[in-house]
């Protein structure tokens, strides 16, 4: 049974999604106070909130029971979000049920201002009537100019076409292919974009890059009486310049949804700007939009918690996307992971330093999980985490100075994976492959071809290759109550070293491995106790 706690007033549509989960308990709270909060989050497995409650370092370190942070809406700006990746607690957000809200909201606003509405609006109120002031401007056959063609920027184009706008979007990111499906021009650099936009219209997340990118320089570049609209996040676009071009008359106007801080002060020079439409951050709030956000959040929290599909999470090593297909792959690499490290201990060698993937190309666009997997395959049963999982296994292995790589190999079959570890002078690489729909199986342990399916509890034994050993091993291990589900026995050459990889269910226990190691001709016994995932 898993708690969940469900705060900020999430839209009801979700919420039922999760409470129908028998497994899952759900309490509904409104917005709590920090300290309230702090004391009942031990109890929780998951929190899910909207941004009114702030996710905090303190708070993460308190909840010792949480796996699951659910946002939703877009932004995680209240989430402490580097915290929750070393704790290894998966935060997930809803970046898309926002997206239309957003679009239409643009052409609302932009049209609102190209209209005026709001002034012809007020002189209503007052009781005038009065057509002569109200001259206003169309969209049709104006230059849309779109900065960031991800999901909104998109729909944003898609809706301009239908108002007659010429589209000319700037996203470096962005593969031509998708500019061609969306009939939109591919503007060089944002310069050239600015050089023939009447309207443009920000659709970049907040970073480094974007911070300020909207600044004097690039408002001047813009042809005179443009329009500017920021509805992503407050910073991209310079305040102090938007109110000096706006004030300058340089701008036909602008619509902003996003400030630089939240809420906007109440004496912000701002709110008396000339032609400047201002939205409390409105983007997202419709009925729909939070039905949506609420929907995709509680359903990919209940998968997270139920079925450790952490593939909507976006704190985990190599990031979203990836996920779909991979389980059984990542199964594999964590398990070859665990096999080499633990031959490797035996061997007598301390610390891994080096993981080095080769996967098939097949696999390629799994790295970043594949990878993730690798690592906390090294790291189980050598670390002392309870919380070791495929979001902080990366970040835990870096911090042990473990260098991880990645390469694809066209040497290798379908869907297979190899995984090397190497430490001082010893390295041992481990093959397995994840056939779709079928079961997973390591197929070589360094020079010596295996077949056998990594779970529970897997036994090494190098031996010498002489008559006798498996009928020796098979009847010790009886003795101890152990059962064999699969014996794979490979040899190099025969009367030379030999070895075995015996599959057995339960646990093998240190004092049966020490038996093992007495029988006549065993060399090494390792054993690797699976962990579950
Ligand atoms: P998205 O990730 O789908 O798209 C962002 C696009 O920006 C991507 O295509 C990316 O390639 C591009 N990009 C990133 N850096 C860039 C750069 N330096 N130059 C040019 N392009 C760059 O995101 P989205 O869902 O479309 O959201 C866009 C923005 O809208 C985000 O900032 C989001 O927070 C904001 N948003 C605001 C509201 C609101 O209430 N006003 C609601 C939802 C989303």
């Amino acid at each position: 049974m898993f708690r969940v706690l469900v705060t900020d007033d999430v839209d009801q549509e979700g919420l039922a999604l999760l409470a129908a989960e028998p497994l899952l308990q759900v309490d509904e709270v409104p917005t709590l106070p920090k300290d309230e909060l702090l004391a009942r989050i031990p109890d929780y497995d998951a929190i899910v909130g909207r941004s009114a409650t702030r996710i905090s370092a303190e708070l993460l370190k308190a909840g010792t029971k949480l796996k699951v942070i659910g946002r939703a809406g877009v932004g995680v700006d209240n989430v402490a979000i580097d915290v929750a990746t070393a704790l290894g607690i998966a935060v997930i957000n809803a970046p898309a049920g926002n997206t239309v809200a957003v679009a239409e909201l643009f052409f609302g606003a932009t049209i609102g201002l190209l209209r005026q509405l709001p002034r012809a609006q007020q002189v209503m109120e007052n009781g005038r009537w009065d057509r002569n002031s109200f001259l206003g401007r169309e969209l049709k056959g104006k230059t849309l100019g779109i900065v960031g063609l991800g999901r909104i920027g998109s729909e944003v184009a898609t809706r301009a076409h239908a108002f007659g706008m010429t589209v000319v979007a700037y996203d470096p990111y962005i593969a031509d292919e998708r500019f061609t499906a969306l009939r939109v021009r591919r503007a060089p650099s944002l310069d050239a974009l600015l050089a023939e936009t009447n309207v443009l219209t920000l659709h970049v997340p907040l970073t480094d890059e974007t911070r300020g990118m909207i600044g004097k320089r690039e408002l001047a570049r813009l042809p005179n009486r443009s329009v500017v609209v920021n509805m992503a996040r407050g910073g991209i676009v310079d305040e102090a310049a938007l109110l000096a071009a706006l004030q300058g008359d340089q701008l036909r106007g602008a619509v902003l949804d996003v400030y630089e801080a939240e809420p906007l002060a109440a004496d912000s020079p701002l709110r008396s700007a000339p032609n400047l439409i201002l939205l409390p951050h409105l983007g997202a709030n419709t009925v729909e939009a939070q039905r949506n956000v609420s929907r995709d959040v509680c359903l990919a929290v209940r998968d997270a918690l139920l079925r450790n599909d952490l593939s909507k999470s976006i704190n985990v090593a190599g990031g979203a996307g990836e996920w779909g297909d991979l389980q059984p792959a990542m199964l594999v690499v964590r398990r070859a992971a665990a096999v080499a490290r633990a031959v490797l201990a035996d061997q007598g060698m301390r610390a891994v330093r080096r993981v080095a993937l080769r996967v098939s190309p097949d696999l390629a666009h799994g790295t970043g999980a594949l990878l993730a997997a690798a690592a906390a395959g090294v790291l189980e049963g050598v670390i002392e985490t309870d919380r070791l999982n495929l979001i902080n296994a990366r970040s835990l292995a870096e911090t042990r100075g473990l260098e991880l790589s990645v390469g694809e190999s066209h040497e290798l079959g379908a869907r297979t994976i190899e995984v090397a570890l190497a430490g001082g002078m010893q390295q041992l690489a481990v093959t397995g492959t994840a056939p779709e729909g079928g079961t997973p199986r390591l197929t070589q342990i360094g020079s010596f071809h295996i077949d056998v399916n990594p779970r529970q509890t897997l036994l090494i034994l190098t031996n010498h290759d002489v008559p006798g050993v498996i009928g020796r091993v098979g009847t010790l291990l009886g003795e101890q109550h152990v059962n064999i589900a699969e014996y794979h026995q490979a040899r190099l050459a025969q009367g030379g070293d030999a070895l075995a990889a015996v599959s057995v269910d339960g646990e093998v226990s240190e004092v049966t491995r020490k038996a093992l190691l007495e029988l006549p001709d065993v060399l090494t016994a390792s054993v690797v106790q699976f962990r579950d995932e």
